[in-house]
């Protein structure tokens, strides 16, 4: 083709070839970030082409679109000199109003920003505490008005918690030498917690935890290094419903794992096993469900889960950090709806459990549980050469208060089988309830998929709910935001049976207000306008500025202002 008489051509495509590479240059030159972030761009939308072409869906790729692609310009656009002054004042603005809600101080109250230079009297002390206590006070968690947060506060366990705290105040797990008996209360939690969720009688296996963050840091640490170690992974996945809780992508963001987000089912809310299966690679090292999740209180196929997890041999944690004491007892109690979501399901091989949820000790609580100890071995931190002598570590604190387990030890003797065989009643009853009179008697709620647990989260299509959070939070009440729908929840704890026939009927009124007024512009501050801003593409970036200025706010003291 390009011989013989064919050569006589080939100067126009030549010229034609050159004229192109000189003006791309010169527009190179030119406008380089321009063509940086063109490339990008193109870069991504082929990514979510692919996205598309593979099944995911046109929803679900605009999405990604938007994510990917409408989100960086906006985040460049926002942050570009035009608008930059015009943002940094509305930040300002919303940042004032965070502080002005989370700063409460009180001229009765002394400011104690540096050490006093003389030690108080133990009397002082405890006055200025109290003190403390009365004039900044809190949200009504004794009128059972708050979702989650305080899971029972019944005044006789909190009497015993804090002779148990008393009396072991000074103990410490890293001197297991020094405190033979927290050693021996230790391992009791967990092994009743083990026995409660099935694990195997000669293998099954756990330690106790900081918190349900923790336990989940943990579960996804042990799979990353027994992958790295079995398998020879390095670059490790973890496979996760969208619905699960935050303390997973904490986990990918803190050991460099690459999260893999599962979408759900858009029925049930349950995690879709298509595309979990879908998402399965050599890298992966970690399944993950939720029993139930922390948004909508919907627990997911775990047997599903856990026959892909056996096919493709890869290990499978379920999140029971919420369910803990209520999921746990629900067949006890007689509940023969729920699915099973434990040890006896193949495949699961790690399971964590909050006992400072709903099994009521104090917080700062939890368990993870393995199926075998060679899951559990990877978790731990051993030091055979330092100089400090030899260091080995279960979890990820050093040093671990003592008194917290005993706590937690007192609270679960104190309680026993039956006690919590009676919570459970009450709270998925009451939880029950609560979906019953919303789902009959307040058309304008939408639950969200069949929760059966203690969660009950709902969106609407006619009114805004995160107004409607606004609203019921002037009337002391405070329900949980959530996104993507917008929606709100309810985890129902001990509390909330009391103050249930006036949570439904506040509930309906301030619903019918909210759709007799259907047109009216929502707020500009409250949860409302934080969901609107983080929800928007055109904002983006800007959420995240006013996150850190709520974290940053944590910390003010009176020097600040
Ligand atoms: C509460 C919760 C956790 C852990 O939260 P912590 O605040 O660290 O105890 C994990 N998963 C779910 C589903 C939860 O609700």
């Amino acid at each position: 083709m390009f011989g013989g008489t064919e050569d006589s051509k080939l100067p126009r495509w030549g010229s034609w070839i050159s004229s192109v590479q000189e003006i791309l240059a010169k527009q190179l030159q030119e406008n380089l970030p321009f063509f940086i972030l063109a490339t990008l761009l193109i870069y991504k939308a082929t990514s979510c082409i692919w996205y598309y072409v593979g099944g995911f869906g046109i929803k679900e790729s605009s999405r990604m679109l938007r994510n990917r692609i409408g989100r960086p310009i906006f985040k460049i656009i926002t942050s570009s000199f035009i608008l930059k002054s015009s943002v940094d004042k509305e930040v300002e603005k919303s940042l004032r109003a965070v502080e002005s809600s989370l700063m409460k101080d009180d001229a009765r109250l002394k400011n104690f920003d540096q050490l006093p230079t003389d030690g108080l009297q133990d009397q002082t002390v405890l006055e200025e505490l109290d003190l403390s206590q009365k004039v900044l006070a809190h949200s009504d968690w004794e009128g059972g008005k708050v979702s989650g947060a305080v899971y029972h506060g019944g005044q006789e366990l909190i009497h015993l918690q804090s002779q148990a705290f008393e009396k072991c105040c000074v103990a410490n797990q890293l001197h297991p030498d020094v405190f033979p008996a927290v050693r021996k209360m230790e391992s009791e939690v967990v092994s009743m917690i083990l026995k409660m969720f099935h694990a195997p009688e000669v293998t099954g296996c756990g330690t106790t935890t900081s918190g349900g963050t923790e336990s989940l840091l943990l579960a996804c640490l042990s799979a990353k290094m027994f992958a790295l170690r079995q398998k020879s992974i390095s670059k490790p996945e973890i496979i996760v419903p969208v619905t699960a809780h935050a303390a997973f992508n904490k986990a990918a963001y803190y050991f460099g794992l690459k999260l893999r987000h599962a979408p759900l089912d858009p029925k049930t809310f349950k995690v879709d096993l298509k595309r979990v299966r879908r998402l399965i690679n050599s890298n992966t090292v970690l399944i993950v469900g939720s029993a139930p999740n922390f948004p909508h209180g919907i627990v997911d196929d775990i047997e599903g889960l856990g026959q892909l997890a056996e096919r493709y041999k890869i290990p499978l944690h379920v999140d029971c950090c919420l369910g803990s004491f209520v999921i746990a007892f629900m067949e006890k109690a007689g509940y023969r709806d729920i699915p099973a979501f434990d040890f006896r399901v193949p495949g699961v091989t790690s399971i964590s459990c909050d006992t400072h949820k709903y099994g009521f000790a104090p917080k700062g609580s939890s368990v993870i549980m393995y199926r075998n100890r060679e899951l559990r071995m990877n978790q731990y931190y051993l030091l055979s050469d330092w100089v400090g002598g030899l260091y080995g570590s279960p979890t990820l604190a050093g040093s671990r208060p003592g008194a917290l387990v005993v706590g937690c030890w007192a609270t679960m003797l104190r309680m026993g089988e039956k006690g919590y065989i009676n919570s459970c009643k009450e709270i998925v009853s009451t939880a029950r309830e609560l979906k019953k009179f919303i789902h009959e008697e307040i058309p304008e709620l939408c639950i969200i998929g069949d929760p059966l647990c203690s969660v009950v989260a709902f969106t609407s299509d006619q009114i805004d709910v995160h107004e409607l959070s606004d609203k019921l939070a002037k009337q002391g009440w405070h329900l949980s935001a959530l996104q993507n729908p917008p929606a709100l929840h309810l985890a129902v704890t001990w509390l909330t049976r009391p103050a249930l026939p006036e949570l439904m009927r506040t509930l309906q009124e301030v619903v019918k207000e909210l759709s007799s007024e259907p047109n009216k512009k929502p707020s500009s501050d409250g949860t409302s306008a934080l969901y609107g801003v983080a929800g928007s593409v055109k904002t983006s970036g800007v959420v995240d500025r006013l996150l850190v200025g709520f974290l940053d706010t944590l910390y003010k003291t009176k020097r600040d202002y």
